[in-house]
């Protein structure tokens, strides 16, 4: 991921870029939640039903609005089906997380269509959209607030006893129970400092009450203890299941439970298929990216 300064074109650009100098992509797009209007204002969709959660980009080209000479994303297709699991690979600045923004609507593309149930993501209602997606950011950033706030964020009338399960799904139960005031307890600068295991385990629950069709997924490069990647990784498959999940992957174990693997490389998906069927190309990017770039865990 490179960062690029200086030129803002527009508020979704900018949130992109404090969200790429922070790594919070969660907390990018909770502002971007709380302002819909003015990120697509153009463009007012009015799709309210429930999503079930199919996913297609068809030909989609784009660039970010301030380097438009530069095609980050070109002729892009693919489908993911609901319940499926995509797994994206590729080496760094090959577009994947681009992949994920234009799947949030942080951007508009330059041509071509995302779907999802069939129909143009621009055509949905954005609230209404994003109110069906929850991602789990690499490096999950709490706000300031109780850790029952932090979990409710997706859900705000929720109630004890469905903070409390999702709590419990989401691995977090023993560690939030472990403290004095429980969920009462205040994360952040005034709060606790909770590790980043905890910090994604508490991502999940929100997720989890959220009940997401579509989950995006930033899989952390730097590894956790074992213990608390063992504890994170039940729940994400938790979390996963019954719902598509966009993965950007970094372990070998996730990108083998993959239902399709695309290998991105400098914006084109050069290859896709179940991991063994990309293990028998010969000189595949995907095998030699495989032999030295995965994380084993
Ligand atoms: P990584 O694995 O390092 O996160 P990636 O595959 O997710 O990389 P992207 O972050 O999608 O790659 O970046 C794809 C390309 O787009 C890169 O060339 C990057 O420099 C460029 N890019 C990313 N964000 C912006 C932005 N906000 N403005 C302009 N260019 C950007």
């Amino acid at each position: 991921t490179t960062f690029i300064g200086a030129s803002f074109g527009g508020i979704a650009e900018m949130y992109a870029q404090i969200q790429k100098a922070v790594g919070a992509t969660e907390r990018v797009f909770e502002l971007l939640e709380e302002t819909p209007e003015e990120i697509n204002a153009n463009k007012k969709g009015v799709i309210l039903e429930k999503i079930k959660g199919n996913v297609t980009f068809k030909n989609v080209a784009f660039s970010y609005p301030s380097r438009k000479e530069i095609e980050v994303l070109k002729d892009v297709n693919f489908s993911a089906d609901f319940g499926q699991k995509i797994a994206l690979v590729g080496p760094s600045g090959a577009g994947k997380s681009t992949i994920s923004s234009l799947l949030l609507r942080f951007y508009d593309i330059t041509s071509g269509e995302i779907l999802v149930d069939g129909k143009s993501i621009y055509d949905y209602d954005l609230e209404n959209l994003r109110g069906n997606m929850s991602i789990v950011p690499q490096d999950v950033i709490l706000f300031g607030g109780t850790i029952r706030e932090n979990i409710a964020y997706g859900k705000p009338d929720a109630t004890d006893e469905e903070i409390f399960l999702a709590a419990k799904q989401a691995n977090a139960l023993n560690f939030v129970e472990g403290f004095p005031e429980k969920f009462e307890t205040l994360v952040g600068e005034r709060g606790v400092k909770l590790s980043g295991g905890q910090r994604q385990r508490i991502a999940i629950a929100r997720a989890l009450l959220k009940n997401p069709s579509i989950l995006i997924l930033d899989e952390a490069t730097s590894s956790l203890d074992s213990e608390s990647e063992k504890l994170v990784q039940e729940a994400l498959e938790v979390l996963m299941e019954g719902r598509t999940s966009i993965i950007i992957a970094h372990r070998l174990s996730t990108i083998r439970k993959a239902d399709k693997i695309l290998v991105l490389d400098n914006g084109k998906i050069t290859e896709e298929g179940t991991h063994q069927e990309l293990m028998n190309l010969e000189n595949g990017i995907y095998k030699n990216l495989s032999n030295l770039q995965f994380s084993n865990s």
